[in-house]
This record gives structure tokens, sequence and C-alpha cells, in this order.
């Protein structure tokens, strides 16, 4: 009889009940290969399926998808990728086939298939990556460049720069983002890298602020318990912020959002809403007269991905200082509590290290 080898995996298993178990080694095919898992980031989106589930994601599965890791064995017709190659994983995989995917919009497609998802996520020491996620998944090789941790923030960083195509960029002079999470301070980064002068955090929590000021994510900081409208208001000599994004799931940032909106400029709906939050109200005289441009992003493309890759490789973005606290995969169901107190920036964890 074969032996049986198993690696580890963190699995969702039911609401707040995450644990890590042995599954068998995974079996590929002649078009499949295996990612020895190097990083994988926790996103906020992962917390959210711990705590309320997600119908895309059922019990038994493994989450996780800011993946960087090592291909250690391919399927005999997989030609894109070989052993040793150094690999960066993003989550939304592309049918290729629907109306969206047809014509290049492929964080809309129908299926809506991800890694963490309905296919397994990174947190294990061993992925399985199948044909369609080699085929047509935000994959790329980085080359020699093996800073797992920054390749890992590859994905983040590409659904930020979705926000930022999704608006209108042309001479932004002033952007405010709402919430110095992990996104919130990529988003910061990137408006830098756009030719912002004036980049305005705001969050309640000023531990996020204080490490936003640190590792330079922005270059104003207000904590949200003063009066932001008139701090933004002096800030930009009272005509209001070219470029906004909500990067968090407070609803009173999206009402806000139109206090402080400069003529012109553009609202990025960038965090979503629990299921059950209530409509707000728009006067959309303001959208008419002011000429604004309210839009939304969610998610990333495969090209995004390799822009993102691009960014972190050819260090355009410094992200240094962006992931707080790691953890191996037997602490990974710890990792979920510290994420859900609100101190890490963004947590990585390392399934093949002992940390
Ligand atoms: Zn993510
Ligand atoms: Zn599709």
């Amino acid at each position: 009889m074969q032996k049986k080898i198993f690696r580890k995996a963190l699995i969702w298993n039911g609401k707040k009940n995450v644990k890590v178990v042995d599954k068998l080694f995974p079996k590929i095919s002649e078009n499949e290969a295996i990612l020895k898992v190097e990083t994988c980031c926790l996103c906020g989106s992962d917390l959210r399926t711990y705590m309320h589930g997600n119908k895309r994601v059922s019990k038994g599965s493994i989450l996780g998808h800011e993946i960087s890791g090592k291909i250690i064995k391919v399927g005999k017709k997989v030609k894109k990728f070989s052993k040793g190659d150094n690999i960066s994983i993003g989550a939304d995989i592309p049918c290729g086939k629907c109306k969206f995917c047809l014509n290049g919009q492929v964080n809309k497609c129908e299926i809506n298939l991800a890694i963490g998802y309905q296919l397994e996520g990174g947190f294990t020491n061993y992925m399985k990556l199948n044909n369609l996620v080699l085929k047509n998944g935000p994959i790329a090789k980085t080359g020699k460049f093996n800073d797992f941790d920054k390749i890992a923030l590859a994905e983040p960083l590409a659904c930020c720069i979705n926000g930022f195509e999704k608006c209108n960029i042309t001479n932004i002079n002033t952007v405010t983002i709402f919430g110095a999470g992990a996104i919130g301070q990529l988003l910061g980064k990137l408006s830098f890298y756009f030719g912002a002068k004036k980049i305005i955090l705001i969050d309640k929590n000023q531990k996020r602020l204080n490490i936003a000021k640190k590792i330079k994510s922005a270059n104003f900081f207000v904590n949200s318990n003063i009066d932001i409208k008139r701090k933004i208001m002096k800030i930009t000599k009272q005509e209001g912020s070219d470029l906004i994004f909500t990067a968090c799931s407070d609803i009173k940032t999206h009402k806000k959002a139109f206090e402080i909106i400069s003529k012109g400029g553009t609202i990025n709906f960038f965090g979503g809403l629990p299921i059950n939050a209530d409509p707000i109200k728009i006067y959309s005289n303001n959208i008419h007269y002011n000429e604004l441009h309210i839009t939304g992003s969610h998610g990333s493309t495969p090209a995004q991905h390799l822009k993102a890759l691009k960014l972190i490789i050819n260090k355009k973005i410094n992200l240094n200082g962006i992931i707080t606290h790691k953890f191996d995969l037997n602490d990974s169901v710890k990792a979920f509590k510290v994420a859900l107190k609100g101190e890490a920036l963004k947590i990585a964890i390392k399934p093949n290290e002992i940390i």
C-alpha cells in the first residue's frame, strides 16, 4: 500500500470557526501544478467570511487569496510555468466565456470564481493550482524577485489599481481616503504615485494613523472624532477633495463623502457595506451642477494584478511596514482574533515557516 502524505491547511468550518487540519497532499493531473506557499496574507474579506460565512465558501474550504510561493511540481502539459518559478497569485478567476470576460471586464465575471472561495486558497503549505487558475487566473512569475511578503501584496494593490482605473484622475491634487487599514494605506501610496499632492487619511484608530505616518502612506492624518468636513475644507482651501475613496465598511463615510467632494470630483465606494445596510440619500442636483463622478470598484483583473506586481518588483511603491504581524500556519487561528481587534494593518501567514 502506498504511504499517505499529508499537508496542513486552515479551513473554514462555519461562522467564527476556523481550524488547522491535516489534508491529503494534492494529486495533480497533467494540466495542474503545486505551489509551495511562502506567504498568504489575511484579507478583510477572509475576516468577513470567518464572521458571517459567504455563499461562495462551503464548510471545509481553505481561505486566503493574497498569495506568493514557489512552484514545486507541474503536470506534463503545463507550459507556462516550471518547477522553481517564483509566483504571485490573486483572487478572481475569469471563466473566459461570459459576456463580461469577453469584453475585458473579467472581475465582473458571471461565474465569479475565486481562489479562497470556491477554489482552494493559500492558507496551506502546499496548494493545488488547477488548469483554470493556471490558464486564466491572476498568476504571474516574479523572476528572481523573491521578497514573498511583498509579492503577496500584489492582490490588494491590484484592487487599489482597479479603484483608480474607475476614477477620473487627470489633475488630481487632493485625495481623501476613509479608512487607514491596509487598503486605505495602499490607496494612499498609489495616490502619491499618480501625482496627488495632498493625501488625507481618515480613521478613528489612532494606532493605524500612526503607522501610516511612519510609513508615509499619506501626508495628512485626520482622526475621525473631530469635525471632518471642517478639517478637509481647511486642508483643501475650501475647495473640497478631488478624489475620495471609502476604504471601510461604515455607511457614515458614504454620506460624508458628498459633503467634502470638490466640483468635478470623484467618489469611489471602494469598501462594501454589510448586506443589511440602509440606503443613503443623494441630492442628484449636486451631481448635476457640480459634475460629480460617483463610482465603485470591486476586485481586480489579471492585467491589474500584473501592473501591481510590476510596481512592486520595480520598487515604484514602497510596501515596507504594510505587514505588521506574521503567524505560522499552526498559529493561524490566532491571526483571525488579532485581526478582529483592529490592531494589525496586514497579517501574513507563513505556511512553511516556524514563527
Ligand atoms: Zn484580498
Ligand atoms: Zn466570466
